[in-house]
């Protein structure tokens, strides 16, 4: 089954038992070991209730008893803890050069990260996705060789994911619609398990909501720069996605009335000033004669080298794009008054020059205006991919459980 648009909400669990189970889960993620008692205690179920629950979850195989005990008045009380070995979540994220997949147990713990260069943006039809399909089948093919069974697959994708998985304007891609969910249905073989298809910056945030390092800070943005910019949103605790599951194109508010003219037709655009080929553009003049490039990630450690050796252009013209920035930033905190705004992508990379001059045209507001911290991702550059396989783990504890085991 392919769907897209992750981050699942409480009000889809269907039963009371099912909300319970998750209750439980969700405990013991947060405060493992515990014993029954002290979920009993803190979530207010009964104790015959939580008995129950924890023995669901024990045939489960998602709660295991660590063997210690507490030492309480009476009979001594066993602790639990998540399963770890059981289980695999996996996401996979699509970079414009390059293949990103990482497996997590149920606790969270990595199983795998693999990077894998790939051909973004070569245009044959169907060859983005045929890689995307295989490499997913060869993390699928791992986890079962460790007897893993596979909660849930998820596939970060550049640009706009519209229902059924399409992923539309993925420019650098080099096309404008991308079928990823075909591919992904054929190149598994109609998996029993879900994969999702989901924007790269809602996942991000949904990374940083659950493990970054302002994990469950209940109003966050994830602004993850890149060949194209997105903003992914987590608002009240959960994903803010629009209508159409479309909403966080930051990459076209526009941020200066004379600057660049961009892909979209209008000028000043951030992604036209702030965007990877835009940004490379500007820090090294030098690479204008060379081409379209393929692959940033030479030029970006280049623009990091030159700044970190205080390179008098370089740094100016990071600092006048963390300007330009800010301003995107502002607009995004005045509209969304989050708490934090965590910058992801080439934003992380170039953190340590464009945060400064960020964080001055935010001072610059009225007081009071912007509410918000900026920070730089502390998961970067695994954050969309990491947030994919979280999304599995997130789906998990909303009461989308594993069948008991045979
Ligand atoms: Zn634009």
């Amino acid at each position: 089954m392919i769907s897209t648009h992750g981050m699942t909400r409480p009000a889809d669990l269907s039963d009371v038992r099912t909300t319970n189970l998750a209750v439980v889960l969700r405990f013991v993620r947060t405060h493992a070991p515990c014993s029954r008692a002290d979920i009993a205690a803190s979530t207010g179920l009964n104790k015959a209730t939580v008995s129950s629950l924890v023995t669901d979850l024990l045939e489960r195989r998602l709660l295991r008893e660590t063997g210690l005990t507490e030492n309480r008045i009476g009979r001594p009380a066993s602790m639990l803890t998540l399963q770890s070995r059981p289980y695999a979540a996996i996401g996979i994220e699509v970079a414009a050069d390059h293949l990103v997949a990482i497996a997590v147990d149920l606790t969270g713990e990595r199983l795998l990260t693999w990077r894998r260069a790939y051909p973004g943006l070569d245009g044959t039809p169907g060859r983005a996705e045929a890689a995307v399909a295989a490499l997913a089948g060869r993390v699928v093919a791992k986890m079962a060789a460790q007897e893993r069974r596979v909660l849930g697959l998820t596939v970060a994708a550049p640009g706009m994911v519209a229902p059924g998985g399409g992923v539309r304007f993925a420019p650098h891609l080099g096309r404008a619609e991308l079928d990823l969910g075909a591919a992904l249905e054929r190149g598994l073989r109609h998996p029993e398990f879900e994969v999702v298809i989901d924007s790269a910056a809602n996942l991000a945030a949904l990374a940083e909501y659950r493990g970054g390092a302002d994990a469950d800070t209940p109003n966050l943005l994830a602004l993850i720069g890149g060949v194209e910019i997105g903003a992914g949103i987590v608002a009240d605790g959960r994903a803010l996605r629009g209508s159409r599951g479309f909403a966080g194109q930051a990459g076209h508010l526009q941020v200066d009335c004379t600057g660049p003219i961009c892909r979209c037709g209008r000028q000043g655009c951030l992604e036209a000033v702030a965007g990877l080929p835009a940004l490379v553009r500007h820090a090294l003049p030098d690479t204008a004669q060379d081409g379209p490039i393929v692959d940033f990630a030479p030029e970006l450690e280049r623009i990091t080298a030159l700044a970190g050796n205080g390179d008098a252009h370089v740094v100016k013209a990071l600092t006048e794009i963390g300007t330009l920035l800010g301003r995107g930033v502002a607009m995004l905190a005045e509209l969304l008054d989050p708490q934090v705004v965590v910058l992801g992508g080439s934003f992380a990379t170039l953190a340590p020059w464009l945060l400064p001059a960020v964080e001055t045209e935010l001072a610059s507001r009225a007081p009071g205006e912007i509410g918000c911290r900026v920070t730089a991702s502390t998961l970067h550059p695994d954050g969309a991919a990491l947030g994919g396989a979280m999304l599995a783990l997130d789906r998990l504890e909303a009461g989308k459980l594993p069948a008991p085991a045979a």
